[in-house]
């Protein structure tokens, strides 16, 4: 096959897939071709962000930005946060991770059996001990089993992972409670990292809120960019305290810089495109992207039960969980399914593609209703 028929034809499958992703968090309605035409230059983030650098092809005024746009949303004190765009949440937490084992070398991590499984793969790279903490029925943390735990426990410094939307039913661990529950037993070594890939785009206009943020008790908090916000390649975000990683930092002279990055080299342009997405969208725009998609969701919950299927969603989600579905109807729609199946309505998600699924969905229950 020449080169140029196989690129139109993974241009043509990539067209007619990107339309039927409903199980995964991808937003996809985005348009960046205003800035094609810095795919030209070789833009390469190497080193720290807010140092200087001896390699200039890079971006690290917006990604400051980005990082300033995020700090406000997550209430962070405002000199006391640093952080970067990383390449995406799973890097956010192997940071957040690391800059907690360096202050507590000895520590025992705890998170919860909902826990995306890119946290064992990190705590396991770095050596560290833990325990897997119960999730309540809804993917919650269970605030009762990590209270015995941390008992247990109470002579290690404790570095407790908390999730922001946990993969499988978007469930939000409360940090105060978490804050809370230190503080009642005492353990005065502690650190708290909020795993927030998907929903922390959007916590802060939850409403009730939900606890997350630095106000709330973390210490350091991921995102992904490429998920609610959307990028054509994968992103992220890691916020920390400035006074928390002050004490890790190291300098390299090869770079003029600090590597306090995980990686060297690092990606300019997802910081650029991440950029150019929150300065069109503001916080306004934001917000009300999170408003379309909770609507969906729960346009989206009502229909499936209307037709008898026992859909839910936690409490300010645009996740919608639901008994698990054919390998059919599976592999069409591209629908994650473990115990159960879920729908995220990311902002690009229609009501005209919930009806098609609901389509879909009846036309399978039908020749099973006529059999019995
Ligand atoms: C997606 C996700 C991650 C991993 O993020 P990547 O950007 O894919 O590396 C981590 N935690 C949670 C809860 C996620 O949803």
């Amino acid at each position: 096959m020449d080169n140029e028929r196989q690129i139109e034809e993974l241009r043509a499958k990539l067209i007619q897939e990107k339309d039927r992703v409903i199980g995964y968090p991808v937003a996809k309605d985005f348009d960046y071709s205003s800035l094609y035409k810095f795919l030209a230059y070789p833009i390469n983030n190497v080193g720290d962000p807010y140092e200087a650098n001896t390699y200039k092809v890079q971006t690290h005024e917006m990604e400051r930005e980005v990082v300033d746009f995020f700090a406000q949303l997550f209430r962070a004190a405002p000199k006391d946060y640093w952080g970067y765009v990383t390449n995406g949440g799973s890097e956010s937490n192997l940071y957040g991770l690391y800059l907690a084992r360096e202050l507590y070398p000895k520590a025992m991590v705890y998170f919860s059996e909902s826990t995306h499984y890119s946290v064992r793969k990190n705590i396991h790279l770095l050596n560290l001990s833990s325990i897997t903490i119960r999730s309540q029925e809804n993917g919650e943390l269970d605030y009762e089993d990590l209270e015995n735990t941390l008992q247990l426990n109470r002579d290690k410094p404790a570095i407790v992972l908390t999730t922001f939307g946990t993969t499988m039913t978007e469930a939000k661990d409360d940090v105060s409670k978490v804050k809370g529950i230190l503080k009642k037993l005492a353990i005065q070594n502690h650190y708290i990292h909020c795993d927030a890939a998907l929903a922390g785009a959007y916590g802060a206009f939850i409403e009730p809120r939900i606890p997350f943020d630095f106000e709330d008790g973390a210490d350091s908090i991921s995102i992904s960019g490429h998920k609610f916000i959307g990028s054509p390649f994968p992103s992220g975000v890691i916020l920390a305290k400035r006074s928390l990683r002050d004490r890790i930092a190291r300098s390299i002279s090869y770079i003029g810089s600090l590597d306090t990055t995980i990686t060297g080299s690092r990606n300019g342009h997802s910081a650029l495109f991440l950029w150019y997405a929150i300065k069109k969208m503001g916080i306004k725009g934001l917000e009300a992207r999170y408003r379309h998609s909770l609507e969906t969701a729960e346009y989206c919950k009502k229909e499936l039960n209307n037709i008898g299927i026992p859909a839910w969603t936690n409490k300010g989600a645009i996740t919608v969980v639901f008994p698990k579905v054919s390998p059919c109807i599976k592999e069409k729609w591209q629908l994650a399914t473990d115990e159960a199946t879920h729908i995220i309505c990311m902002p690009n998600v229609t009501k005209r593609q919930i009806d098609e699924f609901i389509v879909d969905m009846v036309s399978e229950k039908e020749p099973v209703a006529s059999m019995a």
